[in-house]
């Protein structure tokens, strides 16, 4: 059997970090060059054809447009070309769920398309990203690992990039996965799926925007008042994600504030700063009655994400909105 071709895009990352030495904590993310990690990987005895191609050598923190673009655009080009039988994105952890998240609504599924990170940089005692790595090439390289969505592979596990998030600052074991469990577990070994794919040959959700438009996440805080939602407004948001306590509460005022903008055309999403759970509609917040939309299991950050491609798309009323997070 030949090997797979894998196309492997390069950010930066922890994956490609440098610092310290094995026992050090400072470092630079995106410190090593994608070529010296390919070339180490290869060293691996991995059945697989890996062709680099460095988008960006940078911390997770600071990826934005040219960098969403550029990946988008390459995974594009990949998906077309037959040589081509699957991608991976080494990425930093810090963003990985927001890149995976807009590639995931934005990409067809007709390959495997796999994001991949580390919590420890590459010259540190214990680093995870090569096997990490090596964990990633196995699935990309699975038969069944198209028809999935975007993935991320971490700590043994791959997650559905919707549902990933990261939920430990350090610890290598810092991915959960919600509303549904990780997909399947993972070694260089051996892949164990918990179920079929569940989007074989999918179109794109949504067209990949010319722009994203600005849209605030608003934490609440116990006593806050409304200003925030007016400074927003003044900076030109053009929606707002609201992490709100428990349900995707917020004070009385603060709620308020939140309708009068969703009433002047701002699309306003109450999601939850908790760490787990659905925000539904019409709890504690009469969301038919303010023009609220609930973020369902979505996070602030891929919530922020989501509404960012929607508006961009031209949808903004409310019940569109709300159909795309999902009722509820
Ligand atoms: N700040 C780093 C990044 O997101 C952290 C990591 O990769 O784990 O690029």
């Amino acid at each position: 059997m030949t090997a797979q071709r894998i196309l492997v895009l390069g950010t930066g990352g922890t994956i490609a970090g440098w610092g310290s030495g094995a026992t050090g904590a400072a470092y630079r993310p995106g410190g090593v060059a994608l070529e010296s990690l390919v070339a180490h990987l290869a060293t691996l005895g991995l059945a697989a054809e890996l062709v680099p191609e460095e988008i960006a050598r940078i911390g997770s923190q600071d990826i934005g447009w040219a960098e969403w673009r550029a990946l988008h655009a390459a995974c594009t080009a990949a998906l077309a070309d037959p040589q081509i039988g699957g991608i991976l994105i080494a990425h930093g952890t810090d963003t990985a769920e927001e890149t995976g998240f807009l590639l995931d609504l934005t990409l067809p599924t007709t390959k495997p398309i796999v994001l991949v990170g580390a919590m420890r940089p590459a010259d540190a005692v214990g680093a995870d990203g090569m096997r990490n790595f090596a964990n990633a090439v196995k699935v990309a390289c699975d038969p069944q690992a198209a028809g999935r969505g975007v993935m991320l592979v971490m700590g043994d596990a791959v997650l559905a990039a919707r549902d990933a998030r990261k939920a430990a600052t350090s610890s290598v074991d810092a991915f959960r996965s919600f509303p549904r469990g990780p997909l399947a577990r993972v070694t260089p070994a051996s892949i164990d799926w918990f179920g079929p794919p569940h989007r074989m040959g999918a179109a794109a959700r949504y067209p990949f925007p010319p722009e994203l438009p600005r849209v605030a996440i608003l934490a609440a805080g116990a006593g806050m008042d409304e200003r925030p939602v007016q400074a927003l407004l003044g900076i030109g948001a053009r929606g707002i994600v609201l992490a709100g306590m428990g349900q995707g509460n917020a004070p009385r005022v603060v709620i308020d504030a939140l309708a009068r903008a969703a009433a002047s055309g701002v699309p306003v999403v109450r999601a939850t700063r908790v760490d787990e759970g659905l925000v539904d509609r019409n709890v504690e917040v009469d969301d038919d009655a303010l023009g609220l939309v609930a973020a369902r299991a979505l996070g602030p950050a891929k919530a922020r994400m989501l509404l960012m491609v929607l508006i961009a798309n031209g949808i903004v009323d409310p019940a569109r909105v709300q159909a795309a997070f999902g009722a509820g």
